[in-house]
């Protein structure tokens, strides 16, 4: 049967000729996110595609559970276009939902398995979602109670599919059971795929609309850059939904090669490093502080880790001083990394000296990205000079789902994304990250909204004020701290650290995002013309 588009609202879409002009240069291609899947079945349905804690599952294995996957939840009503939350732990399961639901043509909105009630409650909210992946209880949260009230609060939320804290368990077998559909195309490459959550500035975290044809590129051209073969095993010990796990190069570009996945439940050293000697992992994606954990780390010299042949690391600045340690140290090359779920990603090329391996966070991934760096006033910096970046391109969306205001202000009228991100490009194109112009704390790759903390901890009894800002950790690179101005007469007690942090819990607010530090304060530094000087507050 012939597919017409599919409309989703609250997706803005390209401009015509440029959707035209990216297909005509081979950007955008016909082809949707599970096909390149089930090429590598076809091609070698007895390798290993995916390495869990329980189970090693071949190619042909992988495609039969997702297709039996596919045929449960379309028994159960789940069509093309339907919004799914899938908040999964690093599991093979994971893996088999996403490809279960694009078989289907529906929409996974990624959800981090840290996310708690005011989040996930949000991208039901937002997204109208009839479906909920999830665990049934997570770092002694019972999601399975969350489930069934968020089942019970909102109509839309049709089904709830409960998996055991390791994935497994009844639910999945229930699916499992199903004959399996036959693997055909039932959403075009034009689709919005899946829905991906951005760091955020605002009250909210906002979604971010991916098309097969904005992410099929973005694994396309990221899995050569970062030397994916059918011979790569790649650890992901990031969290699963993030965009260095999927697509950078990820897990997509990985099975799309016919390469081996090895999920590990965290990144410490003591999980990661007998995986490593184990299954032989040539490539991992972390972020900075695990580098560091690794790196510091006395369990090195019991484990054999001289497979590894690239460590990708990125989601936030890295100081020079750890990357110079990696070559020598860990015996890996460096692959820094910079993007953003919104689409650009940059990537020090392979063969990059060891200057620029160590200083710079890439250059454009895509040969159809468009990058501008422009000053305050919008008008475009000489080279070497900081600015703030401005990308285009045919990974990169050109507004958030359903947030027309919000796109007014991180869109520009061309349908440039401003990143917030200060930097700086060299003559050869070369990025390096110099700052951040957006409100937005940045603890270790994990990305914090104030405001949306804020809003929370001002409806505790007792505060007057409060602001909340990064300020600057060795590790981490920033933590979360929270200025608090008492009401008149508050015990400064009920306002402090440990009272805020049960209150955010009480509220539902994913622990990473609680303040590490809270000071008590009787007003805040303020600028000249009176606004808090949350600069002055950073230091
Ligand atoms: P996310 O969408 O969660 O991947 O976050 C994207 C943001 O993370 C970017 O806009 C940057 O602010 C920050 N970021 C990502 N990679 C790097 C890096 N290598 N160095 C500095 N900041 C980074």
């Amino acid at each position: 049967m012939e597919l017409t588009p599919l409309v989703t609202d609250g997706f803005t879409p390209y401009p015509p000729d440029v959707a035209e002009h990216y297909r005509r240069e081979g950007y955008w291609i016909d082809q949707t996110l599970s096909e390149p899947l089930f090429d590598s079945a076809r091609r070698h349905p007895e390798r290993t595609a995916v390495i869990s804690a329980d189970a090693h599952i071949s190619y042909a294995a992988l495609t039969d559970r997702v297709l039996r996957v596919a045929a449960g939840l379309e028994q159960r009503g789940i069509r093309r276009g339907d919004r799914v939350v899938v908040q999964l732990p690093n599991v093979s399961d994971f893996i088999v939902f996403v490809y279960a639901f694009w078989e289907l043509g529906a929409i996974p909105v990624f959800s981090p398995v840290a996310h708690r009630r005011t989040e996930i409650e949000h991208f039901v909210e937002i997204t109208g979602a009839r479906a909920y992946v999830t665990v049934a209880h997570h770092d002694g949260t019972d999601l399975a109670a969350l489930a069934a009230e968020l089942h019970q609060a909102w109509p839309s939320l049709e089904h709830l599919i409960v998996l055991d804290a390791a994935g497994g368990g009844s639910a999945m077998d229930a699916l499992l059971a199903h004959e399996p559909i036959a693997h055909r195309r039932r959403s075009l490459p034009s689709d919005v795929a899946l829905l991906q959550m951005s760091g955020g500035t605002t009250g909210h975290p906002k979604l971010i609309p991916h098309t097969n044809e904005t992410y099929t590129h973005s694994v396309r051209v990221s899995a050569p850059l970062c030397g994916i073969t059918d011979a790569s095993v790649q650890l992901i010990a990031v969290p699963i939904c993030h965009s260095m796990s999927v697509r950078s190069p990820g897990f997509l570009g990985v099975l799309g090669a016919g390469g081996t996945v090895v999920l590990a439940p965290d990144g410490s050293p003591d999980t990661v490093f007998p995986l490593i000697q184990e299954h032989g992992i040539t490539q991992a994606s972390i972020v900075p502080p695990l580098l560091l954990a690794w790196l510091n780390s006395s369990l090195r010299e019991q484990y054999d880790l001289s497979s590894l042949e690239t460590l990708h690391v990125g989601g936030a600045k890295l100081s020079e001083e750890a990357a110079r340690r990696v070559r020598p140290e860990l015996g890996a090359f460096l692959q820094q990394g910079f993007g953003m779920a919104e689409g650009l990603v940059n990537y020090v090329r392979l063969d990059a000296d060891e200057a620029t391996a160590v200083r710079s966070q890439g250059l454009p991934s895509s040969p159809g990205d468009e990058l501008r760096l422009v000053d305050d006033a919008g008008e475009t910096v000489p080279t070497g000079t900081p600015g703030h970046l401005l990308a285009r391109g045919p990974a990169t969306i050109r507004g958030y789902y359903r947030s027309p205001e919000l796109n007014a202000d991180s869109f520009t009228p061309d349908g440039y994304y401003r990143t917030g991100d200060i930097v700086e490009r060299d003559e050869r194109g070369y990025l390096t990250v110099v700052g951040r112009a957006k409100d937005q704390i940045n603890r270790g790759g994990e990305k914090i909204p104030p405001e949306e903390v804020e809003n929370l901890i001002l409806a505790l009894d007792g505060v007057h004020d409060v602001s909340v800002v990064g300020v600057p950790d060795r590790v981490l690179g920033e933590r979360v701290k929270a200025f608090v101005v008492p009401r008149e007469g508050t015990d400064p007690v009920a306002v402090g650290l440990a009272s805020i942090r049960r209150h955010l819990r009480a509220r539902g607010l994913a622990a990473y995002k609680m303040p590490d530090i809270v000071e008590v304060v009787a007003d805040f530094p303020r600028t000249a013309v009176g606004k808090v000087s949350k600069r002055m507050q950073r230091r």
